[in-house]
């Protein structure tokens, strides 16, 4: 069991109260390093989802001025840097992730409440525009958009929600949030800060947990609810879109991702590896943005995959509480049995495992930890190149054509990231201007910051999180022609 004064209670929130399920129903959390049971947090449904709307609604008529508004979201970043150990610790056991990451993920949650604190003034002021034209002057407002339903994903347990929060607080936008069913803790945790630090009206924010479908068919279901914010896999942001189609609901989708990385002939090699090292790896390669398929020009090929092999092996898996581990365990066996299947596919199709265990020597009932793994050899129409894999594999595919590499890279749906190594700046810019995809890092393995839009393209989802967009994502416009008086 975990102790902790941020997981006190463990209820959700409605109205500024603590609340549990009305059918009093609880499901457990499990720490997937270890299995064992953390908590429980309750069942909650349709009904609770019902009442949060309502009691967010009301809290519309409450939101108070700029200044205030601004001041929590800099309270939230205080507060969650203050204690940015406790929940970083509650992160890491629920979720898995490596000690030093889930610290640095509550860094980077703090983060958008900072950013939106420093420039939501300037975002947020209305324009008026200069002159007249027809007979009026003219100027445009942002207004709230209204309640919003805010729903994540367990992969980031507080970056994911602190993207959609800051902005909705900034834009004076009640919410009603829900997080995964594997890492509600962490949500718990940011709840208490907000009660103990922020001053929020009743109504203000509220959580739900329980069921998915019950509980996302309610937001979905209720025209109080202007927006819903999601990250989370293409299927259930599918639905969410057939679902907005009654009361023409506005959405943000955060979805899958299949990210190319591609290393050029004339590539730093050792900064491509550091690059990928990182990007890959980080929350065992469960990640949106994480390199999916490596494709290496085929005259460095043996040289990135000698030294990639190296760097691999030397990481070190196991519980992220424990000291020096790179690697966690994977969420759940699901996750567990999708990166098993990719590697026995490649290897069945003529792909040669260089880096990590046979899919036969695994066991996701023995323990959630996947060695990080290489293939080389692999080719396209391999299911790893196909499918988001979101483990610790590396598919390391050969190129000899940037055409062709580029034709590759782009067959896919999603668009959501992508990762070129070159030195020369006009080869960089001739596969930017083609590569269809909204994050492109250049030499970097580095992914989104609170002070840039990020967001996907194509099935990889709608709008954009983070930079002045992620504000406007949460505001009307209102545009006011003025008739001028002739009257004097
Ligand atoms: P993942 O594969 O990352 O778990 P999901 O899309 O299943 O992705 O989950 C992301 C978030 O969406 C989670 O909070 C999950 O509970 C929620 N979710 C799942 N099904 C639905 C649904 N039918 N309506 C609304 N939210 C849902």
């Amino acid at each position: 069991m975990i102790q902790s004064p941020l997981l006190d209670p463990i209820a959700g929130y409605i109205a500024g109260q603590w609340v549990d399920a009305d059918s009093a129903a609880r499901v457990d959390v499990t720490n997937p390093a270890t299995g064992e049971v953390l908590a429980s947090v309750p069942a909650m449904g349709a009904e609770e989802t019902g009442r949060a709307i309502a009691a967010a609604q009301a809290a519309l008529a409450t939101i108070p001025d700029i200044e205030t508004r601004r001041q929590w979201l800099q309270q939230a970043n205080d507060a969650l840097l203050a204690n940015k150990k406790e929940i970083g610790r509650i992160l890491c056991m629920e979720h898995g992730k490596p000690w030093p990451e889930a610290q640095g993920e509550v860094e980077y949650a703090a983060s958008f409440f900072d950013y939106y604190a420093r420039t939501m003034v300037d975002i947020l002021a209305p324009e008026h525009l200069p002159g007249e034209f027809k007979g009026c002057t003219w100027s445009v407002h942002k207004r709230p958009i209204g309640v919003v339903g805010l729903i994540t994903p367990w992969n980031f347990p507080i970056a994911m929600i602190a993207k959609k929060l800051a902005p909705a607080l900034a834009a004076g936008c009640p919410s009603v949030i829900k997080p995964a069913k594997d890492t509600p803790l962490t949500m718990v945790a940011l709840f208490r800060i907000l009660h103990d630090h922020l001053q929020l009206p009743a109504g203000m924010v509220n959580l739900v947990m329980g069921n998915a479908g019950k509980i996302g068919g309610a937001l979905m279901g209720s025209p109080t609810v202007r927006m819903v914010s999601f990250t989370g896999s293409t299927e259930v942001g599918q639905l969410l879109l057939e679902q907005s189609r009654a009361d023409v609901k506005k959405l943000g989708l955060e979805l899958g991702g299949n990210a190319p990385f591609i290393v050029c002939d004339d590539a730093d090699i050792d900064g491509a590896i550091d690059g990928l090292m990182a990007n890959k790896f980080r929350g065992a390669g469960q990640t949106c943005v994480c390199a999916n398929r490596v494709y290496v020009h085929t005259a460095v090929y043996d040289e990135f995959a000698q030294k990639l092999f190296e760097r691999v092996n030397a990481l070190k898996v196991g519980n992220g509480m424990d000291e020096g581990v790179d690697i966690g365990p994977l969420i759940n066996a699901a996750g567990f049995e999708k990166v098993r299947e990719h590697v026995a596919d490649a290897l069945a199709r003529g792909a040669h495992l260089k880096a990590g265990p046979r899919p036969d020597e695994l066991d996701a009932a023995r323990s959630l930890l996947y060695p990080p793994s290489v293939l080389t050899e692999v080719t396209h129409d391999m299911r790893c190149c196909q499918e988001e894999t979101f483990g610790p594999l590396v598919p390391l595919i050969r190129f000899d054509d940037d055409a062709k590499v580029i034709e590759q890279a782009n067959d896919t749906s999603f668009g959501l990231a992508a990762y070129l190594y070159t030195q020369d700046e006009q080869r960089a810019a001739w596969f930017m201007e083609r590569l269809h995809f909204g994050h492109c890092g250049y030499n970097t393995g580095m992914g989104p910051a609170a002070h840039t839009p990020f967001g996907g393209m194509l099935t990889s989802g709608l709008g954009r999180e983070g930079g002045h967009e992620g504000l406007l994502e949460y505001v009307e416009l209102q545009t006011i022609p003025q008739g001028i008086s002739r009257a004097s």
